[in-house]
This record gives structure tokens, sequence and C-alpha cells, in this order.
């Protein structure tokens, strides 16, 4: 039996929410449904996540999203639920009114790990993105609360075409408010998302090589549909120069007030880390390996999750690497990287096959001698 353990299993409480992002995934509603996860659900949730630590001997760690999760009217209950049984939770919220000092007390005394928000870009960039004025400016009221608080906090950011070379300026935040862990979503078209235009497969190479630089001097960055950036920084380990085209430039120019460009030359790239597993329950219990991959897996709704997880074909094809398609199927790096899965079912309806954002040439770069 191959049981499939997610590291983080994110529950989307509900598509609720008061703003409507141009890139949101869950194409987030007004209000929440009549279907969304009730209290039925969580507690089935949280039996299975009991047994896949029986069997795998860890639990999954929960990410309670959404939509924003704080307006599911079983989010109170769901907390305290998790609280109860033991399993580490974190929560990634809009920031609203409900986002107050009541709030994070009531989730600190609860236990909560961690919590993240969203920074996309300057004021004019973050506001227009949600179709709000003056959220960016909540957005760093909000921050400074919560780290008040004590309470860890991560950045997610979404790179785009319309705020790429924004993110020497979220960088300059991140460094003010003493912010630790980037984690920065690769656009997927999907959701509201198909709307943006995503930034290219040179765009991205010149981008990833500017993260390993900012991971260098000290910001933990994980991405999200770029697994390629492992790829990068198995090269790096390699030898082979990291150092961009005219975006990569651009980027380290923008962020010479910060500490990253010294860096440059230095060997001190980080290393690979762990791959992180992940599923995903939608707000209506479909089951899929990530909100941006919209492979339906099974329902909790019908069948209990360790089962969904258990001897799955998708799954085993997806960490084993041996059935991609493409360059991704010749590749030396597949099992490190293995491309985005979920940038592959989007744009040619097939998990399978090879993913648009990376410019690696298994046939041509292969004989390219490192330095
Ligand atoms: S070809 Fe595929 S597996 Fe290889 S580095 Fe690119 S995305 Fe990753």
């Amino acid at each position: 039996m191959a049981m499939y353990r997610p590291d983080l299993l994110f529950i989307e409480m509900t598509k609720a929410c008061d703003y409507s992002c141009l890139h949101c995934r869950a194409s987030s509603i007004r209000f929440p449904s009549r279907n969304d996860l009730g209290m039925k659900d969580i507690n089935e949730i949280i039996n299975s996540i009991g047994n896949i630590a029986e069997v795998t001997g860890r639990a999954p760690h929960v990410v309670l999203t959404g939509g924003d999760p704080l307006m599911s009217p079983s989010f109170i209950d769901t907390v305290s639920a998790l609280s109860d049984s033991s399993v580490g939770f974190s929560v990634s919220p809009a920031v609203t009114e409900k986002l107050n000092t009541d709030m994070l007390s009531f989730l600190m005394d609860k236990g909560m790990n961690s919590m993240s928000i969203s920074l996309d870009g300057q004021p004019e960039i973050h506001d227009e993105i949600r179709k709000c004025n003056g959220l960016f400016r909540e957005t760093l009221f909000a921050m400074s609360t919560i780290k008040d608080f004590g309470i860890k906090l991560q950045i997610n950011s979404t790179v785009m075409k319309r705020n790429l070379m924004d993110f020497p300026f979220i960088l300059k935040i991140l460094r003010e408010y003493q912010i630790r862990t980037w984690e920065i979503f690769f656009l997927i078209a999907t959701g509201r998302g198909k709307g943006e235009k995503p930034i290219s497969s040179l765009e991205g190479e010149d981008f990833l090589k500017y993260l390993l630089h900012v991971e260098a001097s000290g910001t933990a960055i994980r991405t999200v549909e770029a697994p390629e950036y492992r790829r990068i920084k198995q090269m790096a380990m390699e030898g082979f120069p990291m150092i961009g085209g005219d975006i990569f430039r651009e980027l380290i120019r923008r962020s010479e007030d910060t500490n990253i460009t010294g860096l440059l030359r230095a060997k001190t790239y980080p290393t690979n880390g762990k791959r992180i597993k992940t599923a995903f329950i939608s707000s209506n219990g479909d089951v899929s390996v990530s909100g941006l991959f919209n492979l339906k897996l099974g329902s909790i709704r019908e069948t209990p999750l360790q089962s969904i997880l258990e001897d799955n074909e998708i799954l085993m094809n997806i960490e084993s690497g041996d059935m991609f398609r493409g360059k991704c199927g010749r590749c030396r790096y597949r099992k490190i990287c293995g491309g985005s899965r979920a940038r592959a079912f989007s744009e040619k309806n097939d998990y399978l096959e090879s993913d648009s954002l990376c410019v690696y040439s298994p046939e041509i770069n292969e004989d390219v001698i490192a330095i």
C-alpha cells in the first residue's frame, strides 16, 4: 500500500471573500455558500488526519484558507476542533476588519502555528489587483499587529506580468518588518487568474535566479508552481553561473538598498531542501493536489481522505516522475523539479506533459559544462 502523506493539507473553508482579486484562483464570491464545508466534513477530515498519521507516522499540517477563511460560519468551531485534536494549523486570511485583535488572541490561544497574508506590489498595484483603494496601507498595519502578537508571519505574493518588477519593493518591506519567509505563487490560468498575463519563461528564469540571491541573503523562499527553483538551486550547486539577463540585472539594481547585491559571485547559494507535498480540499469537499491544480482526485463527501490518498495512480505518477512526457520526461532534474503539473494540466489538459515556464532543454543544456 502506498500512502501519499501531504506535508501541508490546505482546507478551503469557503470561497466567500470581501474582495474579488484579479488573480483569485478560487474566483471568490461575496457570501458563503450552504454547500461550504461544515463541522461534519471537518470532523471527518480530522479523523482522516489521525488515520494518515497512524499509517505514515506524521500528520499533515493544516492550512485554513479560502476565499477568506474568516468568512466561513464554521471557522471558529474548526479552529477549536483542530486545537482539541492537537492537529497543527496555520491560517491564511484576507485583510479585513474580521482580522482584529480579538481574532488574533483567539487563534494564539488555540495554538495557531503561523499566519500568511498577501502582498503583491507597490500601493497602486496591490490595491488595483484587489479593486480596493487603501488596502496596501491596511495590509502594512495588519502586518505590524500580527508581528506585535508574536505570531510567525509569512508573506505570499503572486508574480505576474503586471507586478514582476515590483518584487524588489516587496522585498524591502519584508526586510523592514523582519519577515523571514516569502512564498511566491507563479500564476496558473485558473479561476480569475485566467484573465491575468503570466510572466514568460525567460522572465521566469531571470526571476528565479534573482530569488536565489534573495534567499542567499537571508529570506527563505518557497515557490508555488515553479519547482524549477529546485533545478536552479541544483545547477548553482553544480557550479553553473547564476547571473541572468536584463530582467535579472534590473531586479538586482532595484534591490540595491537591500543586502543582496554583494552575493552575486559568492558560492553561498542555499542548498536544496525537501520537496513539500501538498493536498487541497475545496469548499465543496473535492480533493486535489493544490488549489491551482484542478484535477479532482475524489471527494471527502464520498470517500474518506486517507482512502483518496492511498494507492492513487495520479499521485504515484506525480511522485515518481517516471511517466512525465516531453522534455520533463527526459530531464535529469525531473526527480527534484518535475515541472508544474498544474500548469501542464491547465494549458495542455494533460498533467504529465512538460511545463511551459521552463527554459531548460535537456538536449542543449546538458552539453554545457559547469564552471
Ligand atoms: S524540463 Fe521539466 S523537470 Fe526539467 S527542469 Fe524543466 S520543468 Fe523541471
